[in-house]
């Protein structure tokens, strides 16, 4: 073998073992990103149910139907994301032991025993019943909220902020009274 033949053979061994270490560097990157890919979707998954299109909740009715059974102002704030007005909701008043409904389609959302009093002017909560929401996020103030929706029927129950009791889990689930209807403990004398 003549010294220009063994100088090629040489460098196509250096191109063959770039390649193999290219190729094994790119799995391992391509293994890289799928593990990321999976812990995302299982942070994801801890928070709650996020559908991507109101057609993916269980109870569905047409807008004539909810229009029928709802009152006017359950219908704006469920059905059209309305805010009824501050201090307006009887429910503001409630600290008997229950549970708070959604107004449309009877889901249970939330327990009294997580109620407090915020200040806000609307019925608030520090959690809600385990599953029972989706949530969404809207700009409609220019800027991004949380929003909390029935996990059932997809109507809009109001907002979380993260500026809840400290004291438990920080967090406020500011929610339209007209969304829901309160149905207290059997149990109580
Ligand atoms: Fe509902």
């Amino acid at each position: 073998m003549n010294k220009s033949k063994i100088q090629l053979t040489t460098s196509c061994e250096n191109i063959e073992i770039k390649y193999i270490f290219w190729t094994k560097k790119m799995k391992f990157f391509r293994l890289l990103f799928l593990i990321l890919l999976c812990s995302c979707e299982t942070g994801a998954q801890k928070v709650e149910n996020t559908p991507n299109d109101k057609s993916e909740f269980e109870v569905q009715k047409s807008e004539q139907e909810w229009k029928d059974e709802l009152s006017d102002l359950q219908y704006y704030v469920l059905r059209k994301a309305g805010t009824e007005p501050a201090n307006s909701s009887p429910l503001n008043d409630v600290d008997e032991p229950g549970t708070f409904v959604c107004a449309a389609c009877g889901n249970s959302l939330y327990e009294t025993k997580h109620k407090f009093e915020s200040g806000s002017g609307w019925p608030s909560f520090d959690r809600s019943i385990e599953g029972s929401l989706a949530l969404s996020s809207d700009t409609k103030l220019g800027y991004k909220r949380d929003e909390a929706l029935c996990g059932q029927c997809g109507g809009h129950l109001g907002h979380i902020f993260n500026d809840g009791p400290r004291e438990t889990t920080g967090m406020r689930h500011c929610i339209n009274g007209a969304a829901l209807e309160f149905i207290p403990d059997k149990n109580q004398d």
